[in-house]
């Protein structure tokens, strides 16, 4: 037992280490297969001795602590993770713990692409962008208005003047990131180590042109209204109400009214994956039901009733990183 302590203490310093560099600081050192296959292995154990489980466990905890660069803003609702998947039989398990609820198998799920970005909370209040604040720590975010304001898919006023809260991804097209990065070489700075990064660090930069000078852009995939969400039953209305509003939505993303249609969901973006102009790491798959989430309820980092189908992650090395260190 000893030892398994031992062991288990040693995955959660590598793993903190690794989410202060990725998350805090922007600056990865090691690639997403590798914390995924540690973070795995923790899981495993926890899973094996729920007993050794404590709150401060990579496994409980949202992001990293966040910077004292921006204004600290509360986020009224947590921003959680989601739990990951690897295989179609784990998506059939997480079908078969939401069919204890729904009495039934044959469930609807909102199938979206899961973009490689950074999540984004944005509030608006009398039709105005009053916020708009990074995941953090999922209960506290930094507000990084000054430089989402720069960002053109996202407007600075709306036509709801009740209290909203949409939430989405702020990502780097391919060919942008790739600009950026040749503009970096041709400087001889340090590289991006790849989009997901790049979006991370730019949108944290304290000189907003620098964020105007590049063409960030952003998916918004939840809504929500303080004052009148009666009209929104399940993610399918949310999406288009985040449209009606003037925001921009990713198209790509279906209804599956049952398993087979999400299987050839998975199947269709796992071999057009490499054809989009933007970096995906996996499915993302909400019940498409609104009204059954509090009852399936959440855990201290996830919702019940979503899951992150994840890609295998590919390991991109090429010659411009080894000569120059990532940023
Ligand atoms: P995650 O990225 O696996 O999944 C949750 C996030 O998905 C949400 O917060 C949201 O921002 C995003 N998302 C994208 N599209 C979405 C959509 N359509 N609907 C809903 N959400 C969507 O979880 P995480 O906790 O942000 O990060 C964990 C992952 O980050 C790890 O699995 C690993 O791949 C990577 N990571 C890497 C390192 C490293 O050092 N390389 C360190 C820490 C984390």
């Amino acid at each position: 037992m000893e030892q398994i302590k031992k062991h288990l203490e040693q995955l959660k310093k590598k793993l903190n280490q690794w989410s202060k560099e990725y998350y805090t600081l922007d600056s990865p050192t090691v690639d997403d297969l590798e914390y995924d296959l540690v973070m795995q292995e923790l899981k495993k154990i926890e899973n094996e001795h729920p007993e050794l489980i404590t709150n401060d466990s990579p496994t409980q905890k949202v992001g990293h602590t966040i910077s004292d660069k921006f204004e600290k803003v509360a986020h009224k609702i947590p921003m959680l993770s989601l739990a990951d998947v690897f295989s179609w039989e784990e998506v059939e398990n997480f079908n078969n713990q939401i069919a204890k609820q729904t009495k039934t198998l044959n469930n609807a799920y909102y199938a979206e692409l899961k973009i490689d970005g950074l999540s984004i909370s944005l509030n608006y209040e009398n039709g105005k962008l009053i916020t708009a604040t990074t995941r953090g720590d999922g209960v506290v975010g930094e507000n990084v208005i000054n430089n989402v304001k720069t960002i053109k898919s996202i407007p600075w006023t709306i036509p709801d003047q009740n209290h909203i809260e949409v939430r989405g991804e702020i990502f780097f097209l391919k060919k942008e990131f790739e600009k950026i990065n040749n503009e970096k070489l041709l400087n001889q700075e340090p590289l991006f180590a790849n989009p997901r990064n790049a979006a991370a660090g730019t949108i944290r930069q304290l000189d907003s042109s620098i964020v105007a000078s590049r063409n960030l852009d952003a998916f918004l995939y939840y809504y929500f209204s303080w004052n009148d969400n009666k009209k929104i039953h399940t993610q399918q209305d949310a999406l288009l109400e985040i449209e009606k509003q003037g925001l921009k939505v990713n198209k790509e993303g279906r209804l599956c009214n049952n398993l087979e249609e999400l299987k050839a969901y998975i199947d269709e973006y796992t071999n057009k994956r490499d054809d989009l102009d933007y970096e995906i790491d996996g499915i993302v798959i909400k019940l498409n039901d609104f009204n059954l989430y509090d009852k399936i309820g959440y855990t201290a980092k996830t919702p019940k009733w979503a899951i992150a189908y994840k890609f295998p992650a590919e390991i991109k090395e090429t010659k411009l990183l080894d000569i120059f260190p990532s940023v």
